[in-house]
């Protein structure tokens, strides 16, 4: 198995990531989990060919891990795409989906391009929505899926989901999506070979959010990620969806200049990051870039 990180951004645009996407491979199956701005360019800059990407799995509905969907299955669409995908994700995904395709925001781009007799196969443009809720959310011959509601959005306005993946032969990997410490995805991660967990914002710049009341603080920290890594007894961990900390961008970190001092950005605090989940974390630890490939 072959985890490709395709996208390791927060929701700010940062010229150094993509938005959260991450690529599964086992055998020759592929398996998305999120779709992310630039997922599609970052499979083809891996060597992966998205055409082949049959499944997909939102944690759950904000822009940063969705928004590419649209072009990933129209861009699939005239590179050959066999098969319409399978999109499993909260309630929610099947009215976001009837929103882009035929009766959607590309109706027109559809209906031109299906005038050529090689693009008469419209069906590929729908997709089968699975709405799921916690349990077993997914299984075929190679893998098993299950999911966990986490704490990020309000459940009332759109359930989020941490995901769990085990294959038949005997192993697993967590992905949190976007959340605050949840008891439920460190209960759905335990033993895991490989837990994915965000870690948008480093201690400085939480401390400051909360000064200044800007955004949702429902995210987790350095030194809560290493405490829960820890619990769930994660034999590695992949830290990810940074908010943009590390950027010496100067459009990026005025944009960041909101969520934290733009005095404290810059690639040390991957460090600080590092250093704070080590505190309780002593097992096997990567940050991510974007194009990280962990075998497994
Ligand atoms: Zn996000
Ligand atoms: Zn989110």
């Amino acid at each position: 198995m072959k985890i490709t990180m395709l996208g390791t951004s927060a929701a700010v645009p940062d010229p150094e990531r993509a938005d959260s996407a991450i690529h599964i491979s086992i055998g020759d199956k592929s398996y998305l989990f999120d779709c992310g701005h630039g997922a599609t360019r970052q499979m083809i800059k891996a060597g992966i060919d998205p055409t082949d990407v049959n499944h997909i799995f939102l944690s759950h509905l904000h822009y940063d891990h969705i928004s590419e969907f649209p072009y990933f299955l129209l861009t699939t669409w005239i590179c050959d795409r066999g098969l319409p995908p399978v999109v499993i994700g909260p309630s929610g995904t099947q009215s976001f989906v009837d929103h882009l395709f035929e009766d959607g925001a590309f109706a027109k781009d559809i209906e031109a391009r299906a005038q050529y007799p090689r693009r008469q196969n419209v069906e590929i443009l729908r997709p089968e929505v699975r709405e799921c809720q916690p349990g077993l959310i997914f299984e075929d011959e190679l893998v098993s899926v299950k999911a966990c509601f986490v704490e990020h959005i309000p459940k009332e306005i759109s359930e989020c989901f941490g995901l769990r993946l085990d294959t038949k032969d005997g192993k697993s990997i967590s992905f949190s999506g976007d959340t605050a410490p949840c008891d439920a995805f460190v209960e759905l991660s335990k033993g895991v070979d490989v837990m994915i967990h965000e870690c948008t914002f480093p201690e400085e710049a939480i401390e400051f959010r909360k000064k200044v009341k800007v955004g949702t603080w429902a995210h987790t920290s350095p030194i809560e990620l290493g405490k829960l890594a820890s619990e769930a007894r994660a034999k590695c961990l992949i830290a990810t969806h940074f908010g943009s900390f590390d950027s010496l961008n100067p459009v990026v970190q005025k944009t960041m200049g909101v969520h934290m001092p733009q005095e404290i950005m810059g690639p040390h605090q991957l460090d600080l990051v590092e250093k704070d989940i080590k505190k309780s974390y002593s097992g096997e630890l990567h940050l991510a870039y974007d194009l990280m490939e962990i075998e497994l």
